[in-house]
């Protein structure tokens, strides 16, 4: 038995997630535990996927996407981050590169690069990051020097998510003086001469997934490759952003979706017979899945505005915040009631424990949350 929750899905919405669920079982589930421990990302399985029609539910069909909408798009990340988030964290930063090209991007750039990425036969990354510059994205230094025909760029990029795994970059440098319009974006292909990827993180969580340093030494970046205008290199990253931390808060809603089920399965079962507190656990747990279903009705609410382009920045703040806690908050609390078992590898449990965490971190820290709320609201009171 699944958790159930309101309102009922959508016919649409309903096929895409049995498809992805599918998917997960078949291929994704089966391997996980190996995975995770020799921290191997599945780049196959993303062809794969996109060859089912999952990868892109939120791009137009004329670039070969799903056809446009968002709420499809946050339920296949849900469905896959019931496991594993790792795949499900790729699949959602690639959708930030297909977003950015599909809204800033000229159309020789939307033909060139939105067919591939949608089709799963190439992946994208997204490159904001610098050591000194994580919170504090516009404090980025990585230098675009104009040059005849295009830019230099030199400087470095840190925890890039799919770094060595994609195909095309959506990379962030500065171009100007100016804190914020000084910035730019390009997309920038694995092969580029001057560009090499970096040092590979060990990590708590998400460890199929690769988050790696990029290095650009005098890379050469043809003008063709500038993502909208110059000095738009800022409200590109941030409008992409926006899309992402309901994505990230849709990961969030997976594992909690999925905690929550083990953790009733457990209570119905040898565990349930045994275990002296049992109703107070229950009682934890349902608070868990009412907090739960309100994050749900938040990301359909999120999805449905956004289908209809509006602007959806606070929103995406207060789900990224409230789902990255509720995962974080119920996957401790699954890992600490099974005990033992719960601390193991082999359960799979302790798993969604780490993961969480990578969740409250990623796209700004929930204290950035936090602040473009509170910054939001002084201007709404
Ligand atoms: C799993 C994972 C994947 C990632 N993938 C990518 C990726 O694909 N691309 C990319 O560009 N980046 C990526 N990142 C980087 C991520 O965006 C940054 O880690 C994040 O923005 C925080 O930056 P920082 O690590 O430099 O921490 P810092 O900015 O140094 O912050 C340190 C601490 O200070 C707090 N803090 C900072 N400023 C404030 C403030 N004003 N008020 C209150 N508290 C504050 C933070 O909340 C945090 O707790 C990834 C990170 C992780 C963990």
């Amino acid at each position: 038995m699944a958790l159930i929750f309101y309102p009922p899905t959508q016919s649409d919405e309903t096929a895409v997630r049995q498809k992805t669920q599918e998917f997960y079982q078949k291929w994704i589930l089966p391997t996980a535990l190996e995975e995770d421990r020799k921290e191997l990302f599945r780049r196959d399985l993303v062809s794969l996927f996109g060859k089912a029609g999952l990868i892109a539910q939120a791009i137009s069909k004329d670039f070969g996407g799903g056809g446009g909408s968002y709420r499809c798009h946050y339920s296949v990340i849900e469905e896959l981050a019931k496991g594993p988030i790792a795949f499900s964290v790729s699949i959602s930063v690639s959708n930030l590169v297909m977003g950015g090209i599909l809204t800033f991007g000229n159309e020789t750039q939307k033909k060139t690069y939105l067919p591939k990425l949608t089709a799963g036969e190439w992946l994208g990354a997204f490159a904001l990051s610098e050591p000194q510059s994580g919170s504090d994205a516009a404090g980025l230094m990585l230098r675009a020097t104009k040059v005849p025909g295009g830019y230099s760029l030199t400087g470095n990029k840190s925890w890039c998510s799919s770094g060595g795994n994609a195909d095309l970059y959506l990379v962030m440098g500065r171009t100007g003086e100016h804190k914020t319009k000084g910035i730019s974006s390009f997309l920038v292909t694995q092969n580029t001469q001057g560009f090499r990827i970096g040092k590979r993180e060990k990590k708590l969580g998400l460890k199929s997934s690769a988050l790696t340093e990029l290095i650009f030494e005098n890379c050469f970046i043809p003008d063709s490759q500038l993502l909208g205008k110059e000095g738009a290199g800022f409200e590109i990253a941030l409008s992409q952003l926006d899309t992402g931390r309901i994505g990230i808060g849709a990961c969030g809603a997976g594992i909690a979706t999925a905690a929550i089920e083990r953790m009733q399965k457990e209570l119905n079962g040898d565990f349930g017979k045994t275990c002296l507190f049992k109703e107070s656990i229950a009682q934890q747990f349902s608070e868990y899945y009412a907090r739960l279903q309100a994050i749900k009705l938040l990301i359909t609410t999120a999805s449905e505005l956004k289908d209809k382009k509006q602007n959806i920045k606070v929103l995406a703040a207060q789900i990224k915040l409230l789902a990255s806690d509720l995962a974080m908050e119920v996957s401790q609390d699954l890992v600490h009631f099974l005990g033992e078992r719960g601390f193991q590898e082999e359960e799979q449990v302790e798993r969604f424990f780490r993961d969480a965490k990578a969740l409250q971190i990623v796209e700004g820290t929930n204290q950035i949350q936090q602040l473009v709320i509170a910054r939001e609201m002084e201007n709404m009171v």
